[in-house]
């Protein structure tokens, strides 16, 4: 299967990072004994079982995962289990901010794990996961972001934040899946009194016994700030204000709630901007309205090195004012065969502009090379991933195109 092999490319490149010999142990909260295992997967056969205060020794780190030595023998080890009994020396090598737009089909889904330099709990370098909403599959077999995850945590793996932007079926189901399987140590919304009841009921799933997540932040004034570590500045630039005022209404209402985040690290930035909306379908691109208008009437910085555009690149989002105001050098394009008012998304109306702006524009997209897909099989391992040590920014998956092979809006006779 495409998706498989997709996955195998990935995991090969999936960074592994030696630091030098920091002390462990096992948290004396686990019960009975933790494995230790010869990968890191749960799958992967078990090499020992460790009981509580165990000293081990970390050697390695990956997402999710440690590597350790203990009694002359070594394996991999759930990060959730163990906590560092000494200060250590400062890492020697450099440390990578990774953020892969997973191909859920019509749908946002990124993951973002935050530079790790195998310390825990001291404030900086954490290896935070982070999930910004979940694409629109919510049963298990049928969500791309649920193998993804797993096959480089495992079940019951920790995520530290999980921020969906809207109420829309293509963003909050995913995460549904999200929260049966892991741990949500904060989760975040615009906190907007929706009326969908499929979303009105994923909203009160998360405080159900079924699911573990412990600190439920809905609405703007319940954010606080982002501390995702002192070596990265995270920013919610935008979320429903508590008022409908200028946002539309309907779905249109709906997007312009969406959470608008803003990640450095170092001369990186990425921005994500969920839904939001800048103008009408058919409004003048010079004239922003809605979230855009208010973005850029605050006057807060909005560059970024690489955009996740708005509302999978529909005609509703990108003004030329704020594509100025951002002026990224990477748009990504979560999108997948799904019909819109006749046709799909992205309009290429709307990449153009950004050619318009700057013609080095880069593009990457989850729908690429989706022509021949129905909507139901749009799905097909078209993962972007990114790092950055906060000087260089890495593209480790993706087909990437640029505005000089643009290609022209794709008809859909079905659609
Ligand atoms: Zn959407």
């Amino acid at each position: 299967m495409i998706f498989r092999s997709g996955i195998v490319v990935l995991l090969s490149i999936t960074t592994f990072m030696a630091y030098g010999q920091v002390n462990y142990e096992v948290r004396g909260t686990v019960q009975n004994c933790v494995n230790v295992r010869e990968e890191p997967r749960t799958s992967a056969s078990s090499v020992g079982c460790l009981s509580a205060n165990t000293n081990v020794i970390v050697t390695e780190t990956v997402p999710f995962w440690r590597k350790i030595t203990f009694d002359n023998n070594e394996g991999w080890i759930a990060k959730k289990f163990i906590i560092p009994t000494e200060q250590p020396p400062a890492p020697q090598t450099d440390r990578w901010l990774e953020v892969h737009f997973v191909d859920v089909g019509q749908g946002d889904a990124i993951w973002i794990v935050t530079p790790d330099d195998g310390i825990d709990g001291n404030g900086r370098f954490e290896g935070l996961n982070i999930v910004i909403d979940g694409g629109p599959y919510s049963a298990d077999d049928s969500n791309p972001l649920l193998p993804y995850l797993e096959s480089r945590g495992h079940h019951g793996a920790v995520i530290d934040a999980l921020i969906v932007t809207h109420p829309h079926v293509d963003h909050y189901r995913g995460a549904e899946t999200l929260v049966r399987h892991f741990v949500i140590d904060h989760y975040y919304d615009p906190g907007f009194p929706a009326t969908q009841i499929g979303y009105n009921a994923f909203v009160d799933s998360l405080t159900s016994t079924e699911t573990a997540v412990n600190n439920i932040h809905r609405g703007m004034n319940n954010f606080g700030v982002l501390d995702w570590g002192s070596e990265l500045n995270a920013e919610i630039l935008y979320s429903w204000p508590g008022v409908n005022t200028g946002l539309g209404s309907g779905s249109t209402r709906d997007n312009n709630t969406s959470i608008v985040l803003k990640l450095t690290y170092g001369n990186q930035s990425f921005l994500f901007m969920g839904d939001a909306e800048g103008k009408t379908r058919t409004g003048s691109v010079d004239n922003p309205k809605y979230v855009e208008k208010m973005l850029l009437d605050q006057n807060v910085d909005l560059s970024a090195s690489v955009l996740k555009i708005a509302h999978h690149g529909s005609e509703t989002s990108s003004t030329t004012d704020f594509i100025s105001a951002v002026s990224p050098e990477i748009v990504v394009v979560q999108s997948g065969r799904k019909c819109f008012n006749g046709r799909q998304l992205p309009d290429m109306t709307t990449l153009q502009r950004y050619c318009d702006s700057n013609s080095a524009t880069r593009f990457y997209r989850t729908d690429h090379n989706d022509e021949s897909l129905l909507e139901s099989d749009a799905v097909n391992g078209d993962h972007i991933v990114f790092r950055t040590n906060g000087q260089m920014l890495e593209v480790l998956s993706g087909a990437e195109s640029n505005c000089s092979n643009l290609p022209a809006q794709v008809p859909m006779p079905q659609c």
